[in-house]
């Protein structure tokens, strides 16, 4: 629990001081409870409480008293009087999601990408979506604290550009917060969707003590977001987390950056289309364009490894090797007690690679004698970077951590 300041000057810190703790309070909570639990003043407390009830935000409910004295009062956040809007931008789909104050989903659309990208009309494709998305759930506008978009890395953070993923052709440096804020006159924040991601299961957590896990998502591209002592982790720039060129075993499919042995390249969709062509697990014109054929395809794979197949036997462990390769240098190097797993390709790698993945950590992770490592799926499915996206806006107006203070809304 982050503790208050009774500085005038920090009203909007403190109110996310409050805000945090009543959504932490699920059953409600007292205003002197507020007042130990965040360290500031009555005075400061009762304030901020009152703009709060006043604004819809919070409300009061009169306990009958339980014994002699004053009823006793309690606080209790107002899920629905606020929600956000996420959008996860992949090469092969956008996926939006709204949630309210809790963090919980109350809308959600899925796109397929166009198949040639056109950058300059992605924002206004956006704007559209999410003006579909808040019609459909009914929310009036001014209900919408704003829109976070988890965009595949690198990104700019500070000019709110993606910079050019090399996965998204024809991508360079194109702006999205700025013409998104225009197009639909809500605050936009921007962050790395791996980084989003890491955010989402953060907010879904219900552990007790500081999260230390890193999260790593399995899509057109390979990255991995960083929790440590509670803390969603950036870097200098907002791009933390491009493990996709760790090497690993040669699998001969080179990678944009000339190597022959990066993770991300031997983890590609393609690339495990094309081992499945070549063993003769595929048709010669299995297409890797489509993510849920491609996804279907993956699966298939797996599965028939799982029942003895012998050609899928011999290729399936490939991938789960390599992937552990580079997992168990992220829980090394971070010293996580979680790795968590997610993303379109994960959904069909699972079942197969998470028994294997397990192994490896056991037998790899150098704390071992001190803590276990957890290697586990996703808590939040396929949306988790649009609810990622939606939670660093929760987070912004919620959350009176650091990492909610260093991305700036779009002024
Ligand atoms: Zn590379």
């Amino acid at each position: 629990m982050q503790r208050g300041t009774n500085l005038a000057r920090l009203g909007g810190y403190n109110q996310a001081v409050i805000l945090d703790a009543n959504r932490r309070a699920h059953e409600g909570i007292a205003r002197v409870e507020l007042v130990e639990l965040t360290g500031l003043s009555p005075q400061t407390i009762s304030n901020v409480v009152r703009r709060l009830v006043d604004e819809g935000m919070v409300r009061e409910d009169r306990k009958a008293a339980s014994g002699p004295g004053k009823p006793r009062i309690l606080l209790k956040l107002e899920v629905s009087s606020r929600f956000a809007v996420g959008i996860h931008l992949d090469p092969a789909l956008m996926t939006l999601v709204m949630l309210n104050l809790c963090g919980q989903v109350v809308a959600s659309a899925r796109y397929e990408m166009p198949a040639v990208p056109e950058p300059d009309g992605t924002a206004r494709a956006m704007a559209g979506r999410v003006r579909d998305l808040i019609a459909s759930a009914g929310i009036p506008r001014e209900q919408i604290l704003g829109i976070g978009v988890a965009a595949p890395g690198p990104i700019d953070v500070a000019r709110g550009i993606v910079v050019g993923p090399p996965l998204l052709h024809g991508w360079e440096a194109v702006e999205l917060r700025g013409p998104l804020h225009e197009l639909t006159g809500l605050p936009v924040l921007l962050d790395k969707d791996v980084t989003a991601a890491a955010v989402a299961e953060l907010w879904a957590s219900k552990r007790a003590a500081p999260e230390n896990f890193a999260f790593i998502y399995l899509g057109t591209g390979l990255g991995a977001g960083v929790v440590l002592q509670g803390e969603v982790l950036r870097g200098a720039s907002g791009n933390i987390g491009e493990i996709g060129h760790f090497p690993t075993q040669a699998h001969g499919t080179e990678c944009f950056c000339g190597r022959g042995n990066c993770a991300g390249m031997a983890l590609a969709f393609r690339t495990l289309i094309q081992e499945g062509i070549d063993a003769g697990l595929f048709p010669a014109d299995q297409g890797a364009a489509d993510l849920a054929g491609t996804t279907a395809a993956v699966a298939r794979r797996c599965r028939l490894a799982r029942e003895g197949h012998p050609v899928a036997e011999q290729i399936c462990p490939r991938a789960a090797a390599r992937l552990g390769e580079a997992v168990v240098h992220v829980a090394n190097l971070l010293d996580v007690d979680r790795v968590i797993f997610g993303g379109p390709l994960w959904d069909g790698l699972a079942d197969f690679a998470l028994p294997k993945l397990r192994q490896e950590g056991q037998e790899r992770f150098v704390a071992r004698a001190i803590h276990e490592v957890e290697v586990a799926g996703p808590g939040l499915g396929h949306e988790v970077g649009a609810i990622g996206g939606a939670c660093l806006v929760l987070d912004h107006a919620l959350s009176p951590k650091a990492s909610g203070l260093l991305l700036g809304s779009q002024a």
